[in-house]
């Protein structure tokens, strides 16, 4: 049995538990170590038990408790070439720590503790990807946040797997009459920003009438979006295209600071 569980999801921190029976990887850490720790001991997994982590990015939403989690646990840690390098500079990888790259361009899968982990490149303000996932049971999820637009090599990855965790960062109109400035809005809608719930709910059409039944909504902003709201609006783009959540599909969006529902895959 696989399952995606988000221990948490959204501008203000991310990460999730891609499991399989006992073993699991993780992919970020956007929150401390005692929030993480005690997340992961809600799931009912123990620290020590995860095969590795995958890092997307450099951002601190993503790798804020890298660091300190690595100093207890030194685990092995995967992400792109500019990204670790990225970490180095930042002296968020502790000596001892096993770091290994993995090339978004290569579309090559390396074998991570059982599973098999592609990274695949996403468009971002830093260097940023997202990753496919095969589980040692045989079952693929991808999972991509932080795009500004979906490419031709995002939906390739994203296509034929049983979950996909897709990012439904904003809805348009709170984002356009909210608080953030100009230079903010301008550089979350960019092509290097993040997506709409619009652009979101688009592609889940797409990746549902192709077979996949499983999403997650993650990274949900606080200030620019709601779960409501991201979930309505993927209900809104799925009626119109004949689909009915909850008997073609499950939908669920992913908790800010809780722990998230596991949804099986
Ligand atoms: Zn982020
Ligand atoms: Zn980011």
């Amino acid at each position: 049995m696989a399952e995606l569980i988000s221990l948490y999801s959204g501008s203000s921190g991310n990460c999730s538990v891609v499991r399989c029976g006992a073993g699991y990887l993780l992919v970020d850490m956007g929150k401390g170590v005692r929030v993480t720790t005690g997340a992961l001991r809600e799931a009912g997994l123990e620290a020590a038990g995860c095969g590795g982590i995958l890092v997307t990015h450099a951002h601190s939403d993503h790798v804020k408790g890298l660091s300190t989690f690595l100093k207890r646990h030194p685990l092995p840690v995967y992400g792109a070439e500019d990204t670790l390098a990225a970490l180095e500079d930042a002296n968020l990888l502790p000596a001892g720590c096993p770091v290994r790259v993995l090339d978004p361009a290569a579309g090559a899968e390396t074998d991570v503790a059982g599973f098999g982990v592609r990274a695949f490149p996403t468009s971002h303000d830093v260097p940023c990807v997202g990753y496919r996932i095969t589980t040692p049971d045989g079952k693929t999820m991808a999972i991509a946040t932080d795009l500004g637009t979906l490419t031709p090599a995002v939906h390739a990855a994203l296509s034929g797997c049983a979950l996909v965790a897709l990012e439904s960062n904003y809805d348009p109109y709170m984002l356009r009459n909210g608080p953030y400035p100009y230079y903010l809005r301008a550089r979350i809608e960019g092509p290097r920003g993040h997506l709409s719930n619009d652009e979101c709910s688009e592609k889940l059409l797409e990746l549902v009438q192709e077979g996949c039944e499983k999403f997650a909504l993650c990274h949900l902003s606080q200030e620019n979006n709601t779960p409501p709201l991201a979930l309505q609006t993927v209900f809104t783009t799925f009626g119109a295209g004949g689909v009915v959540p909850g008997r073609d599909c499950i939908v669920q969006a992913q908790r800010r600071s809780e722990v998230s529902p596991a949804l099986e895959f």
